[in-house]
């Protein structure tokens, strides 16, 4: 890894705990970072438990208070100088992120550009937290609102965008004056170390960002949920831990932001633009080898255009290079772990067996190890499981349907309700079909909707809260109101 860097000391095997890099948990057990291109071991870190996640969190809120004096203006300083410096490092950070997680180099690059977009924005928002004035409900009275900092929060974040995910949570964060403490997914904490330097550099002090290295995430995450100095959780991840979290959360009823699974409805009108409708696809569906929890999920395609655009995919996923994140020209890196290629297996078993046909790809590549062959499956029906649960690989199941009623049922018939696409010309049937989808997001003829100024979240089990926007540091602030009487 360090032969691959520009600034070797970016690529960190420390745990950032209260202010001080440790290089050994107090237990003394470690856990390996490995390539999913190769299996190769990068780094070894520190394993550590709940006392010192503990420890974080004390610090943490020793640091707070100070942090939430400082003026916004203050805090934006910090924040652009992070900005640059993650701009600036980009490359390193880069390749660090495709050697822990397998993504080819230039999306890695695009996450870390996009996570750095996070801590420009935020850093921006943080001069403009403002309050109201209410006219008073007696002569006597003035209302004013403030908005302060939530307090201490705690982030868990996934190995997909292990570099974004983190970074679009720690900036609303600190730039509200809130103290964060992080533990990232044990596949993929590195970018999170090489973030955590970078924000020590730009001035973040001491206590403020901490980044927790475990492999025992049900013991970091009961103290992050069962302290009581954390006032926030903030979890990017599975629906299913964050039901978990919630439920430790409720004793203590904690502040949630929870951005959780996804089923993307992908849906092509006969009258869309085919070619429009195939670009959409492949980024919606194959960007991050499927692996994101906006990815279409499940590809509905009305009658009039089925064949046309089965065929026109199949051909564009045909000439995808599979193999090594670091290799030129390749846009699909190996899948995350043996449990995400045997899911994506199944997916596909499944669907044939209840009469879905491979029309490209369906098996492990030739290159072995997690590497899977993108893949199109035609005559897909809700029967299949790939209609119900996230497939979370490169698979692109395409279903058909007659009429808009029809597919807006389909579509809604899920408890997810993350991210949804459609594509179509008609303007009516636009605004009808973006009001009917119980959906977080709608990217209407676009496959790609993630942006630091819009809010990213999701409704019905996708979560709540939402990151991003003018709206994303409210869910870092409290508002309080003070009655005054004259
Ligand atoms: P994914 O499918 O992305 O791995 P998970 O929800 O399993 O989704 O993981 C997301 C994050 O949650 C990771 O950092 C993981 O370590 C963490 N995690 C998993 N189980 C728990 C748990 N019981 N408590 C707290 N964190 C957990």
């Amino acid at each position: 890894l360090l032969s691959k860097l520009k600034d070797p000391s970016l690529a960190v095997d420390k745990a950032l705990v209260a202010g001080e890099w440790l290089a050994a948990s107090d237990s003394g057990k470690t856990f390996d970072v490995t390539n999913p291109s190769n299996g190769e071991v990068i780094a070894t870190l520190p394993d550590m438990n709940r006392a010192e996640a503990a420890r974080a969190i004390d610090a943490a809120y020793a640091a707070q208070k100070a942090w939430a004096k400082k003026t916004g203006k203050e805090r934006a300083a910090v924040l652009r100088k992070l900005f640059d410096l993650m701009v600036a490092n980009a490359d390193d950070l880069a390749a660090i992120l495709t050697m822990e997680m397998g993504k080819p180099l230039a999306e890695a690059r695009g996450e870390v550009l996009y996570g750095a977009s996070y801590v420009e924005w935020f850093g921006e928002e943080a001069k403009r937290v403002y309050g109201d004035t209410i006219p008073g409900h007696q002569g006597d009275k003035r209302i004013i609102v403030i908005k302060q900092p939530v307090g201490v929060v705690a982030a868990i974040t996934p190995w997909n965008f292990p570099n974004a995910m983190l970074a679009r949570k720690m900036a609303p964060a600190i730039a509200a004056g809130c103290a964060m403490i992080s533990k990232p997914a044990a596949e993929t904490p590195l970018s999170a170390l090489s973030l955590a330097l970078l924000a020590e550099r730009a001035g973040v002090p001491a206590g403020i960002f901490s980044v927790v290295t475990s492999k025992d995430s049900p013991s970091i995450g009961k103290e992050f949920t069962e302290n009581e100095k954390v006032r926030k959780l903030t979890f990017t991840g599975s629906t299913e831990v964050g039901r978990i979290l919630m439920r430790q959360g409720a004793d203590q009823i904690m502040k949630l932001g929870l951005e959780l699974g996804g089923n993307a409805p992908f849906i092509v009108f006969d009258d869309a633009d085919l070619d429009a409708a195939v670009e959409g696809a492949m980024i919606s569906k194959y960007r991050n080898n499927g692996q994101t929890c906006v990815c279409a999920n499940r590809l509905y395609v009305q009658a009039g255009v089925y064949d046309a655009f089965a065929k026109k995919l199949a051909e564009k996923v045909g000439a995808m290079k599979v193999g090594d994140g670091f290799e030129a020209g390749v846009n699909a890196g190996p899948l995350i772990d043996k449990k995400a290629l045997a899911k994506v297996q199944e997916h596909i078993s499944d669907a044939v067996s209840k009469g879905a046909t491979v029309a490209l790809g369906g098996n492990v590549s030739n290159m072995g190890g997690l590497f899977f062959q993108p893949t199109v499956l035609t005559g897909v029906t809700t029967e299949m499981k790939v209609a119900r649960e996230e497939t979370f690989g490169p698979v692109a199941p395409l279903f058909k349907f007659e009429t808009e009623e029809e597919v807006i049922e389909l579509a809604n018939n899920t408890e997810f309700g993350l991210a949804s696409y459609f594509f179509s010309k008609d303007v009516s049937k636009i605004f009808r079909v973006a009001e009917a989808l119980e959906y977080g997001m709608v990217g209407i003829n676009t496959g790609l909707i993630s942006t630091e100024v819009a809010p990213f979240g999701g409704i019905k089990q996708s979560g709540q809260g939402r990151e991003g926007s003018k709206y994303g540091l409210d869910d870092y602030t409290e508002m309080k109101y003070l009655c005054l009487s004259i």
